[in-house]
């Protein structure tokens, strides 16, 4: 069954919307939004919603309040920032839950917005419980997520709350998430090339053995690269191996061989003797890692290599850092990369946190096609995985 969308629903006019959406934004110690782009992302839904003079119920969780209530958590930042972007007043409630909740819900005009408070202030949320999501449902018409960033999680404001409506839909930013994976890794046009970077093989395992069924070309950098170089012989020095996984890297390598993927990693390197900004560092070859010197950066021949198996490249997917971009000494092999992408003539969808911050660090972020605004969903989508909340989205969305 597939999804359906805020603009398939007949009669949105005047309807109580309750919407599921990702505002769980970074703040710094005065509260105050250093990046709304996730508060951006929703717009179009809530606007179109507003257009039928919909009443807009807004629901979100913020940081990690753990099931209780913590002023530190509250929605009030996102909600004042919301009301700037849409240059109308948005109503915080004291609750996500109860009367109060209620008698706000109840007393809304036509297009009125209404954010409520943190959903994580009660443990229900996060245990996906019933009673927690009926009395989210109870006062509301149709149901919408456009929170693509929790779909991958089973909680009660993206699954359990699906039973209690009538009408249930995905916003905007949502079909732009799954119109863009689609065409990646559905129907891609090919050459499809996955580029996976960051700290670990581990987290990252089920994603490389979804991708060896799909893509043409590998590339592999960032400190995960240094388990399969290990893996393939070579001493790293003190670089991140995960020796547990060096047998499974292995296994990864030549199946991906086997299936006639290209597979791409660093040749050459910039290496630090400590995990330190102002550690001492220098190139070298992949043959050449110092005894005790770690790699934290992908060097200038495997920019040039990386760059070159790109130039053909007609889908770019990509997620991870190449090396520790965070200190200036390790991200010009990250930043090249950015580069190579947002000036290659492909596709480009690049997902996950730290991506996704290079990429506008670097000041590119109008030349990816997309960037996906979920990290862990964006990674499990790539698993292969059938995310909890877009699963109850697809059952339930014609009932
Ligand atoms: P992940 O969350 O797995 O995508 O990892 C992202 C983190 O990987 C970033 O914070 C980077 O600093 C880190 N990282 C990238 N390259 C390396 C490296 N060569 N050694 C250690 N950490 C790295």
């Amino acid at each position: 069954m597939a999804i359906r969308y805020i603009d398939e629903i007949e009669d949105l006019r005047e309807k109580k919307v309750f919407m599921r959406v990702d505002f769980n934004v970074p703040l710094d110690e005065n509260q105050n939004i250093t990046e709304d782009t996730r508060i951006r992302a929703v717009l179009p839904t809530i606007n179109y919603a507003l257009d039928f003079n919909a009443k807009v119920i807004l629901a979100s969780h913020l940081g990690r309040p753990k099931g209780e209530r913590k002023p530190k958590y509250s929605m009030a930042p996102a909600a004042k920032r919301l009301s700037r972007l849409l240059g109308k007043e948005v109503t915080l409630a004291p609750d996500c839950i109860g009367d109060d909740v209620e008698k706000i819900i109840n007393a809304m005009k036509p297009g009125d917005v209404v954010m409520l408070e943190n959903l994580r202030f009660y443990p229900g949320e996060e245990k996906n419980d019933e009673n927690f999501a009926r009395a989210l449902a109870d006062n509301c018409d149709i149901y919408v997520n456009d929170a693509f960033a929790v779909s991958h999680r089973a909680h009660a404001s993206v699954e359990a709350i699906t039973k209690f409506f009538p009408d249930v839909v995905a916003g905007f930013l949502m079909k732009n998430e799954m119109n863009y994976f689609e065409k990646a890794m559905k129907n891609p046009i090919r050459p499809l090339v996955a580029i996976l970077g960051g700290a670990k093989v581990s987290g990252k395992l089920e994603v490389l053995e979804n991708l060896c069924t799909k893509v043409d070309k590998i590339i592999i950098g960032g400190g995960m690269a240094f388990t399969f170089l290990k893996a393939l012989g070579y001493n790293v020095g003190k670089s991140l191996v995960e020796e547990d996984l060096i047998e499974t890297a292995r296994k990864t390598y030549n199946k991906a061989r086997e299936n006639g993927i290209k597979f791409y990693l660093p040749v050459d390197c910039v290496v630090a003797d400590q995990f330190n900004p102002e550690a001492e560092t220098k190139v070298t070859t992949i043959q050449e890692i110092p005894e005790g010197w770690m790699a934290l950066d992908i060097g200038p021949a495997t920019v040039t290599l990386f760059a070159e198996a790109l130039q053909n490249a007609k889908t770019i997917i990509w997620n991870g850092p190449m090396g520790v971009f965070e200190m200036d000494a390790f991200s010009r092999g990250t930043f090249a990369m950015v580069s190579a992408v947002a000036n290659s003539y492909a596709l480009t969808i690049v997902g996950g946190g730290d991506t996704d911050v290079a990429v506008h660090r670097a000041g590119e972020y109008a030349k990816i096609s997309y960037i996906s605004t979920g990290g862990g969903a964006f990674l499990e989508l790539l698993e292969g995985k059938k995310l909890p909340g877009i699963k109850v989205l697809e059952e339930n969305g014609t009932k």
